[in-house]
């Protein structure tokens, strides 16, 4: 494939970069460090800095999502502060970015242009503490009455929910049908009687993201996404093969950041006399870095031009992206800690924060095991047409 940048992309991703440098990856470290109070005070913030630039909707054109431009905003986000990355993309794609897609003109007027200025803040709540890769699982239930829908259930972990003004929840509507065509994405807006946000969630890595339970009892929504019922899990399901960009992209700019800070530390450190980085052990691990990267970068971009253009297997390409990068960031993160040795291990240095965050591409939104089976699945169909 074709993925050589446009000028304007490549301008794009140089004026973010330099736009991140100045305001967002200063405050990283404080945003790891602060209590949960305070952390929603400055994601808010850089949310509020974000949108300011017009940094918030880079790629969100009308209804059209450009996953090339989405991909490049968020490397380089995701580079300077992946916290602030996974919430600003909680709210501009996963919730923003479902209503564009999917929401009626009604709903995507009344919600997407304050998520995309951040006058509002957007979740998604799909999974649950029974429900995480088995989605089928979910025992949120919605029901109708009169006009309205209403929805009981919990959502155990979800990214912004103690400062949520729109919330999309999946639940089941029939679950007699199954998942697919048993389900609803629904929209519930702060204040709606019967919502209540337990206390923020403590987290390995990724500790400025405000993240807590959500509850629901006999609560009314503001609708049905899309106003079609039977449609939720094919949404989610959509949803989230076109966020495995997104996920890639936050592996990658974790990635670029470990590569840059273990560069320095190989510089400037002194070991038998010499800098470290002129030991070949130690310039092997960043040369494999450096690789890995690349490589999960050029995942990336195939996989999110093949979703732009709706190719064949592009779901495929893109499962492929998710898990080579979530792994390969791992690899990276612990090549780095390595470099780094005792300072990177000690509580608050950049290495240690890194090393946390990084972890958490194998997990979210369709673990390592679920993305493998995707890919053995199709590559099995298609062994079995040929
Ligand atoms: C920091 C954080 C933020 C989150 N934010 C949100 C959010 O905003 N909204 C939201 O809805 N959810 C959110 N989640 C939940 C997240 O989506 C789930 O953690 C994720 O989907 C994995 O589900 P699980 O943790 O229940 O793991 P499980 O599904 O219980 O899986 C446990 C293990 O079993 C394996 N496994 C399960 N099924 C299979 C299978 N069929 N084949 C092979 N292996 C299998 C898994 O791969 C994994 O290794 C968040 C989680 C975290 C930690």
């Amino acid at each position: 494939m074709d993925y050589t940048l446009s000028e304007q992309e490549k301008q794009m991703q140089q004026d973010l970069a330099a736009f991140c440098r100045a305001h967002i990856a200063p405050r990283a470290k404080e945003l790891d460090q602060s209590s949960r109070e305070a952390s929603t005070v400055l994601i808010r913030e850089n949310l509020g800095m974000l949108a300011e630039g017009s940094w918030l909707s880079a790629g969100h054109e009308g209804d059209s999502i450009d996953l090339i431009k989405v991909y490049l905003a968020g490397e380089e986000l995701a580079k300077a502060c992946p916290a602030t990355f996974l919430s600003a993309r909680a709210s501009t794609f996963l919730c923003a970015g479902a209503l564009r897609l999917f929401g009626t003109a009604g709903q995507k007027q009344r919600h997407v242009p304050g998520l995309m200025q951040a006058d509002a803040v957007g979740a998604l709540a799909y999974s649950e503490e029974q429900a995480g890769s088995d989605l089928g699982a979910l025992r949120a239930r919605a029901w109708r009455e009169g006009d309205t829908w209403v929805l009981s259930g919990v959502k155990d972990v979800v990214v912004n929910a103690p400062m949520a003004d729109v919330l999309l929840v999946l639940a089941y509507i029939t679950p007699a049908a199954g998942p697919e065509g048993g389900m609803g994405l629904f929209i519930i807006e702060k204040g709606a009687p019967g919502l209540s946000v337990g206390t923020p969630v403590e987290t390995m890595g990724l500790r400025g993201v405000p993240i807590a339970p959500v509850k629901m009892n006999n609560c009314p929504a503001s609708g049905l996404l899309g106003g079609e019922p039977g449609h939720g899990y094919e949404q989610i399901m959509r949803l989230l093969e076109l966020g495995t960009v997104g996920v890639a992209a936050m592996c990658v700019g974790i990635g670029s950041a470990c590569m840059e800070c273990s560069t320095r530390h190989a510089k400037s450190r002194m070991a038998f006399g010499r800098q470290i980085g002129k030991f070949q052990d130690v310039g092997f691990k960043l040369a494999d870095m450096f690789t890995f990267n690349d490589l999960g970068r050029m995942l990336a971009l195939r996989a999110a031009q093949a979703l732009n253009t709706g190719e064949q297997g592009a779901g495929v390409m893109a499962a492929c992206a998710k898990l080579f990068t979530s792994e390969a960031v791992t690899r990276i993160a612990g090549w780095g800690m390595q470099i780094f040795a005792g300072h990177g291990y000690l509580a608050g240095s950049d290495m240690e924060r890194l090393y946390r965050d990084a972890r958490f591409g194998e997990i979210c939104e369709g673990t390592s095991e679920m993305q493998r089976s995707l890919i053995a699945r199709n590559e099995l169909d298609r062994f079995l047409l040929a």
